[in-house]
């Protein structure tokens, strides 16, 4: 490996030992850029990588509300504005109670690549808080959203930073924070969030576009591997927002989808998941916020607590969950069961040993910043949109989906094929995202 990027990792992960994962997404990146950064030794002379991994700015903030009962509660906010080299600061907001400062690092830092990746003119930026919705009353989201947009909303602008949705902030939050933007701001601002409802400038497919995308990239993948993803029997696990576009997508083009998986365990369902159980799992989710094995209970199949779906025969894997849902040992097992691809639409949710085993035994395996950026794309022709002032059709946003999914994998190809033939799409991804950020980087100066 480079000196160079051997000694920024080395820094990174002496530096902020405790921040375990923003520490694995560096090495994880900066390992495949050896090659390029051996190329261009200019690169070292003005410290790229140092700055590279330190962002721009981080802003933590106190997020006071008070539940229905009259109770004051206090979270911490976050918006970590990585790098924003090549567009306004973009990416999105989690509320999850894991959240704390290296996960909104580790995933402002992913985004910041997949965001180039996209081709769109977007920098990297991630955000949420340590406020768990689950359970939470409509009324107490809203005061929640209210209090961290009153803090926020100084930071943010359709020129500055576009926030979206992630884990926990999905078009009820988006709408709390927008309302509560647009008083503060005193002016109709609608570039500032994307995931936004239809009403008031929201982009169709959007609510779709991270699994319609994951898709869309898993298709091309098969494609280059002249293989169709007709028949195949896919392993799904989430249930949320992403895991509905991968299942209803998967579902159009022939593949079957027998598993998703909730913070409770998972089901199999060997007939696979169509439409009409789609739907329920929908209403299940979002009317009732329930558990995936009231899904078992109502179509009579396997239903197992406290696991995930990896020891289940599929031909593809398709992790859509959250970070590190795949360990070494899980991807062992779904190797011996000869899973041929794992495409990922979470960030990160397959563990450094678990790459290393995909890749050892030549298993086709797509990161997220590549096969997950279908959203943030959408995001992107959101924004577009609003600038216009018009909307598209859902025909035009998909097909220009479509083509920046299959952009972004030609890209990947173009980077990441080795001697052998073997796509390393890692490698390809990361070297691909990486090129124009530092191109603009270097044009911009030491900034
Ligand atoms: N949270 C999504 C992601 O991880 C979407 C971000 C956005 O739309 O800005 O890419």
């Amino acid at each position: 490996m480079s000196k160079y990027v051997e000694r920024v990792i080395e820094d990174v992960k002496t530096k902020y030992a405790n921040e375990p994962e923003f520490c694995q997404t560096v090495e994880e990146v900066l390992s495949s850029l050896g090659p390029v950064v051996d190329a261009h030794p200019e690169y070292e002379k003005v410290a790229l990588l140092e700055r590279m991994v330190i962002p721009e700015r981080v802003i933590e903030f106190r997020v006071p509300w008070e539940d229905d009962n009259g109770n004051i509660h206090v979270n911490t906010g976050y918006r970590v504005q990585f790098n924003g080299a090549i567009g306004p600061y973009k990416g999105g907001l989690r509320f999850a109670p894991s959240v704390n400062l290296s996960i909104m690092k580790f995933l402002g830092f992913e985004q910041t690549f997949k965001d180039s990746l996209t081709t769109l003119p977007i920098g990297g930026a991630k955000g949420g808080s340590d406020f768990d919705p689950n359970g939470k009353s409509d009324r107490e989201v809203m005061r929640f959203c209210q209090a961290f947009m009153t803090e926020l909303y100084r930071h943010i602008g359709p020129d500055v930073d576009v926030p979206a949705g992630d884990l926990g902030v999905g078009g009820r939050e988006i709408g709390y924070l927008f309302g509560q933007y647009r008083k503060l701001r005193g002016a109709y601002e609608n570039g500032v969030l994307t995931g936004k409802a239809r009403s008031f400038g929201g982009s169709l497919i959007r609510p779709e576009a991270t699994g319609f995308g994951a898709v869309y990239y898993l298709e091309s993948v098969m494609k280059h591997e002249h293989d169709t993803l007709e028949g195949k029997t896919v392993a799904v696990a989430g249930f949320g927002n992403v895991a509905w576009g991968v299942v209803q997508k998967l579902s159009e083009l022939g593949a079957k989808p027998v598993t998703l998986s909730g913070p409770d365990g998972y089901i199999y369902d060997p007939d696979g998941i169509d439409r009409e159980k789609l739907d329920y799992i929908m209403e299940l989710k979002n009317l009732y916020r329930g558990r995936i094995r009231e899904y078992a209970e109502k179509y009579g199949c396997k239903y197992v607590a406290g696991a995930r779906p990896w020891g289940e025969k599929a031909d593809i894997a398709l992790p859509s969950a959250t970070q590190n849902e795949i360990n070494g040992d899980q991807a062992r097992q779904l190797v011996a069961n000869g899973v041929m691809a794992v495409s990922e639409g979470a960030n990160m949710p397959s563990t450094p040993e678990a790459i290393r085993v995909f890749q050892e035994a030549k298993i086709l395996y797509a990161p997220g910043k590549a096969a997950n950026a279908g959203g943030v794309s959408v995001s992107g022709l959101e924004m577009s949109q609003n600038s216009e002032r018009l909307s598209w059709t859902s025909e035009e946003v998909d097909a220009r989906l479509h083509a920046i999914m299959e952009n972004i994998h030609q890209n990947c190809v173009k980077y990441g094929t080795e001697a052998d033939g073997y796509v390393n799409y890692v490698k390809g991804a990361n070297i691909a995202g990486f090129m124009k950020v530092a191109k603009a980087m270097m044009a911009q100066g030491i900034v």
